[in-house]
């Protein structure tokens, strides 16, 4: 199958399997991957080495402009360069996931970051996974998908992908995250118009693949490139 234009966008909550499933799905169907939670989380990274107050919405915009910010799409090896510096663990640290919402809601960083990851989407062939996909970044996807998990299942997974971190609190940090990315006034995370609802709880990783494997082939942009 050729899949060259095609755009898949993967939206949902924190910890809801998104990144394993993109990654997947890009893997199998030859397409490239792009990861827009570690963009926001590389620009509060960012903001954190510079002494930026996270909490003070005008400062954060004022420096949303600085950090220059790379994605590698191979969804084997997916990157994520700041100024020269390759920051895939520095990124995922607790001090990171406290901050991340607060940047990612100030209107300017989005600004920055959408025109970003529509030149890397360009003429497509790349699955996409965030909160806006579907509403904002690419809204005429070929393939929407919005994933979803009960809350218990996905500190469980995440806690396992950190080594063992204690569930409740786990829990707690997706659940606060996602109050914000709902509650915010731009771009917040909704399902949006045309996005196949898809619950991982009791589904294993391989069949969710599966299923948007399965979303693509019967896309009429895959079919018309056969
Ligand atoms: O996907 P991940 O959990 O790494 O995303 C981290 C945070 O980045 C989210 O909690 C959200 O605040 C923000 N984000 C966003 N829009 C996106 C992707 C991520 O606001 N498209």
């Amino acid at each position: 199958m050729s899949a060259t234009g095609l755009v898949i966008a993967v939206d949902g909550t924190s910890g809801s399997g998104k990144s394993s499933t993109c990654r997947g799905v890009a893997e199998r169907l030859g397409l490239r991957y792009l990861d827009t939670g570690a963009q926001y989380r590389a620009m509060t990274w960012w903001m954190l080495q510079h002494g930026v107050d996270v909490d003070d919405a005008a400062a954060v915009a004022a420096a949303s402009a600085r950090p220059d910010i790379v994605s590698g799409t191979d969804p084997r090896d997916p990157t994520i360069v700041v100024d020269g510096r390759d920051v895939s663990v520095q990124i995922r640290s607790d001090e990171v996931n406290r901050a991340v919402s607060p940047v990612s809601a100030v209107p300017a960083v989005r600004e920055r970051l959408v025109a970003l990851q529509r030149d890397v989407v360009g003429d497509g062939g790349i699955v996409v996974e965030g909160r806006d996909i579907g509403s904002v970044v690419c809204p005429d996807a070929h393939v929407k998908v919005f994933l979803t998990a009960d809350p218990s299942a996905r500190a469980e997974r995440r806690a396992a992908e950190e080594g063992g971190s204690d569930i409740a609190s786990t829990q707690e940090s997706l659940l606060h995250r996602d109050r914000i990315d709902s509650g915010r006034a731009v771009a917040p995370l909704v399902q949006s118009d045309g996005a196949v609802e898809i619950d991982s709880t009791h589904r294993s990783l391989h069949d969710v693949i599966d299923l948007v494997v399965g979303l693509a082939d019967q896309s009429p942009s895959t079919a018309s490139e056969r």
